[in-house]
């Protein structure tokens, strides 16, 4: 197939090459993003490839359509980017890569944990500056530390083994529970009594009209004092200006996030040298207890390798009229169901199951938290 790839970083480009000496596709790479006005340059081919900062709403579907594409093949598990009933109403084909690497994320997700925890991010500028000083360092164990998953799909999933390692005390809230997370030693419980009892908040729900601002004003006021956040899984999950209220009144002791409300005008590109005009990112950026990275959980040598794999396997299974399986269609995203993960390159979990001790032995909540 003729596809043009949007949004081509250099890491992409080689990702795609390799994968494509299997498949033979004829590729385009483009480094301008798809959007209104740079539609037209998917001309004379076949399909698109597009990434998460892509903006394939309607506009863009129509535009797509019009000039023949019929197949979108995106290179993300998300799709909250893309208008998947009008690209079913053009008839064009949506499909995606749904697990390139969770383990990617979660493995991501557990470093930004640990990184805003123990300021990591500033003990190494210190180091290098040579002030070896500790205050302003402090952080706590993650051992017997309620931790609440929202969203127990894949990564959620994965993400729990890891902390079940960590010695955690895990609690979970998903529309959809699912039997082989509780045997990780996973709880479920409701939105408001995970947001009540959980030191730890991570997300890993999709981006939906449910989930959007999840984590807002009136979700920050029913958490522990001190509860650290973590998001690594889409922007507007979290109200962006709530949280800040939330760091500046303590209500939030730490904050990660690989992922931000207006990411699309700012990852992904070097604009070191350019005047950062988002001053809510800007305020962000100005906390210490604040750790931020540039979407890069799934940037793993496997992920990329994988997205490549799967997104040129996936125009191929379209060339054939075959169903790769990873199609999108307005039936078949609502509502999300849960995916189990799969045990290929599962090679056991280490510790015993159930859940960690509650009290341990320096108690559950010895770093200035309040049971409730
Ligand atoms: P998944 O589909 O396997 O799991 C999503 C889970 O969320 C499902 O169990 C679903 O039932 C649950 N869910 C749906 N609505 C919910 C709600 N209202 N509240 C709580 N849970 C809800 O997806 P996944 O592969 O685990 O990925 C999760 C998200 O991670 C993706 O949607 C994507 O946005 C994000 N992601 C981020 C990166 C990155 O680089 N930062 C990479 C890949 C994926």
């Amino acid at each position: 197939m003729r596809i043009a790839v949007y949004s081509t970083k250099p890491y992409d480009r080689k990702a795609l090459e390799a994968a494509n000496e299997r498949f033979g596709h004829e590729l385009t790479f483009l480094e301008a993003r798809l959007q209104e006005n740079t539609a037209a340059l998917a001309e004379g081919h076949d399909a698109v490839c597009a990434f998460v900062n892509d903006q394939i709403g309607t506009e863009v579907v129509h535009k797509l359509a019009d000039q023949g594409v019929e197949l979108l093949t995106l290179r993300s598990a998300g799709f909250n980017h893309v208008d998947i009933d009008t690209a079913a109403e053009r008839g064009i084909t949506v499909v995606r890569v749904p697990a390139y690497s969770p383990y990617a994320v979660a493995e991501h997700t557990v470093g930004l944990m640990i990184g805003v925890n123990r300021r990591l991010h500033r003990a190494y500028n210190r180091v290098r500056d040579g002030n070896f000083a500790l205050e302003g360092l402090l952080g706590f164990d993650l051992r017997s530390k309620r931790v609440g998953i929202i969203g127990t799909g894949k990564i959620g999933q994965i993400t729990a083994r890891i902390l079940r390692g960590f010695g955690c005390s895990l609690r979970a809230y998903d529309p959809y529970p699912n039997d082989e997370v509780r045997d990780y030693g996973v709880r479920y419980v409701d939105l408001d009594t995970l947001f009540a009892e959980c030191d730890v908040i991570t997300l890993h729900c999709p981006l939906t009209p449910d989930t959007h601002h999840i984590i807002d004003e009136e979700a920050l006021s029913k958490m522990r004092d001190g509860v650290m956040i973590v998001n690594t899984s889409r922007g507007p999950l979290v109200d962006t200006v709530a949280v800040i209220e939330g760091l500046k009144s303590g209500k939030i002791g730490n904050l990660a996030l690989d992922v931000y409300e207006e990411e699309g005008d700012l990852f992904f590109e070097d604009l070191s040298d350019k005047v950062i005009t988002d001053d809510v990112f800007s305020r962000l950026l100005t906390f210490p207890n604040v750790l931020i990275t540039a979407h890069q959980a799934f940037f793993t040598q496997e992920a990329l390798s994988n997205i490549g794999e799967t997104t040129l396997g996936n125009a191929s299974a379209y060339e054939r009229g075959d169903r790769s399986g990873n199609e999108l269609t307005p039936e078949n995203i609502r509502p999300n169901r849960p995916v189990a993960v799969g045990g290929g390159d599962d090679h056991g979990e280490p510790g015993e199951p159930g859940e960690p001790a509650e009290h341990g032995e320096h108690g559950e909540h010895d770093h200035g938290h309040h049971e409730g």
